[in-house]
């Protein structure tokens, strides 16, 4: 799950994290009482506006602005709030801003010249270890940097068993070139966010940039976080977190139903019962000339209210022209799943326009065949993957025909 960055701010703070201040407001009269509440706390004279998307290259965008006075600010909350924000990682339309951040400027412009860097923590899948990658060139995209300038990008990695080390702490300090008061304060950034990443189950905590004023404090500007989806539900204030507007709606529907769907390009739409068989079908519908439109994993209950569900949620993208049901009756019987796939097709009668080919295997598999085939719904069975993989060629070829 992603976090907005007021939020991943929020985490970082409690867990010891110095950073850029701010309160978040959803109108522009809100954003007024916003900065001025903030100006009581912080004593800031300048603020920051900031679009709150699940997106980063928001600067780029012109989604983070600088006001210096409160009109300021609620002339630009009131443009960033409901602009469409097009960034480098957006979709090409944008993405709709709910929110925005009203944080107190930390680089007081024309007084001082702060630096910038970047850090992150993440997994190392490749070593079994947690890795903090940092570099002394923040503030821009680290892609660019890790292309032109790989020497100036860092990694330290770190034993899960053993944690953070002091050493490795100082060690990064170092590298990032402080010393004296910048140098301390740097290591204890270090850990109190290494703390953040692990306490809260994080799958990325990416500050960039990570500042050093004038007077030497180090703190989080920004903040990129990934909680991992299993881990929530034993952090239900950070599960609370979650804002479905920054979703694809498709996927939350599908969420909310119990069934783990991934929206995707192509135009074959997959139903499959785990994830491992739902890989093996995206890569059958590739060899027959297809493109998968999702992963849509049903899991172990393949009945005709989730069959119905699963049919629904991949017929609400347009670009799907065929489907391919996949499913193996290991602890669920194939008879079953038969069922609820002619249960779900009469209920939905009418609404289905597209070929729908439908593999089942093993438990009863050949009780499955005959009730599909006496219940006469349009489909094509199958039982062998390459029959599979030959249907959906054939249909895709009918349908350009078509
Ligand atoms: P991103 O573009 O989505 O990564 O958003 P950031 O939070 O990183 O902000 C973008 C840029 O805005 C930063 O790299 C800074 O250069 C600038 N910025 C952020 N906070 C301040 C601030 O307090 N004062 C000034 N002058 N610039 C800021
Ligand atoms: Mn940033």
């Amino acid at each position: 799950m992603n976090l907005h960055e007021y939020q991943g701010k929020e985490i970082l703070s409690q867990s010891g994290v110095r950073v850029q201040r701010g309160i978040v407001a959803d109108t522009p009269e809100k954003a007024v009482e916003a900065a001025k509440k903030l100006t009581e706390e912080t004593g800031t004279k300048w603020y920051v506006v900031k679009a709150q998307v699940h997106a980063g290259g928001r600067g780029k965008g012109g989604g983070v602005k600088l006001a210096k006075n409160l009109d300021e600010v609620k002339d630009l909350a009131s443009k960033i709030i409901g602009m469409q924000l097009v960034t480098p990682q957006t979709p090409p339309e944008g993405k709709k801003v709910n929110q925005v951040l009203i944080a107190e400027d930390v680089y007081y412009p024309g007084e001082s010249d702060p630096e910038e860097y970047y850090m992150s923590v993440m997994l190392n899948r490749g070593q079994g270890k947690n890795m903090i990658m940092y570099s002394p060139e923040g503030g821009m995209n680290i892609e660019e940097v890790a292309e032109k300038t790989p020497d100036k990008i860092f990694i330290e990695l770190i034993d899960p068993g053993h944690g953070l080390q002091d050493f490795q702490a100082r060690r990064i300090a170092f590298n990032l070139g402080l010393s004296g008061q910048a140098f301390k304060e740097m290591v204890k950034f270090v850990k109190s966010l290494y703390n953040a990443y692990t306490n809260n189950d994080a799958s990325l905590f990416e500050i960039n940039p990570v500042l050093k004023t004038s007077d030497n404090k180090i703190l989080a500007v920004d903040s990129k976080v990934v909680i991992d989806d299993n881990a929530l539900f034993r952090h239900k204030d950070i599960a609370a977190m979650r804002d479905t507007r920054e979703e694809n709606p498709v996927e939350v529907e599908a969420k909310e139903a119990g069934l783990s769907y991934v929206a995707l390009d192509g135009n074959v739409g997959c139903m499959v019962n785990g994830a491992g068989l739902a890989m093996a079908t995206m890569d059958l519908i590739k060899q027959a000339g297809g493109d998968p439109a999702n992963f849509l994993d049903v899991g172990g209950t393949a009945d005709a209210e989730r069959v119905e569900k699963g049919f629904r949620i991949i017929l609400k993208d347009p670009k799907v022209k065929a489907i391919l049901v996949n499913i193996f009756g290991g602890i669920v019987r194939a008879d079953r799943v038969a069922q609820g796939i002619v249960d779900a097709y009469n209920n939905m009668k009418g609404e289905i326009h597209v070929p729908i080919i439908v593999r089942l295997q093993g438990t009863n598999a050949d009780k499955a065949k005959e009730l599909i085939e006496k219940s006469g719904i349009p489909v094509h069975f199958v039982t062998e993957f390459q029959e599979a993989a030959n249907k959906v060629q054939e249909v895709l070829k009918d349908k350009a025909h078509a």
